[in-house]
């Protein structure tokens, strides 16, 4: 059997009045992520992770964010693809490990519905989708609540 290892980040910048989409969950936010689409950036990072396992490029290369179609569009859909493209070269996700870095809300109350959410995505069980998350110790820009940022890992199989 072969593995490989994909590592994804994303960032997005936060504004008042836009919504929140995390791990394929909207959450209650004073600020919401600015993006092309749905700016879900745990998605974006976990995309990134699956097609660098792949070596499949990134998100932009598939979805291009100056395409019309993706503007606002659901990242779960992106998920969906980027699981289908591997699966198309043989490969199958054995587990992801995601950290978010964000001052508010608290997304651990949500952890349970981001599993749920993004597991039949990768066609694997929520025990194999892990969620983190931490503040910024208010540094930076995510301290600053400008921006929030994304971490995921994910492994690959092929026999
Ligand atoms: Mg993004």
């Amino acid at each position: 059997m072969k593995i490989r290892v994909g590592f994804g980040f994303d960032v997005h910048p936060l504004e008042e009045g836009r919504e929140l989409w995390l791990g394929g969950v909207k959450l209650q936010a004073m600020k919401g992520a600015v993006g092309h689409s749905d700016a879900d950036v745990l998605i974006h990072a976990l995309c990134d992770a699956i097609l660098g396992a792949a070596n499949l490029g990134d998100i932009g290369t598939h979805f291009s964010n100056t395409d019309p179609r993706w503007a606002g569009m659901d990242s779960k859909y992106f998920l969906q693809e980027v699981t289908r493209m591997i699966a198309a070269k043989g490969w199958k996700i054995q587990n992801v490990d995601c950290t978010v870095t964000l001052e508010a809300p608290k997304v651990k109350p949500h952890i349970h519905a981001m599993q749920q959410a993004l597991a039949p995505l990768m066609n694997i069980a929520p025990e194999d989708v892990s969620v983190k998350a931490t503040t910024n110790e208010k540094l930076g820009y995510v301290g600053r609540m400008e921006g929030l940022n994304a971490y995921a890992v994910v492994l690959i199989s092929r026999s």
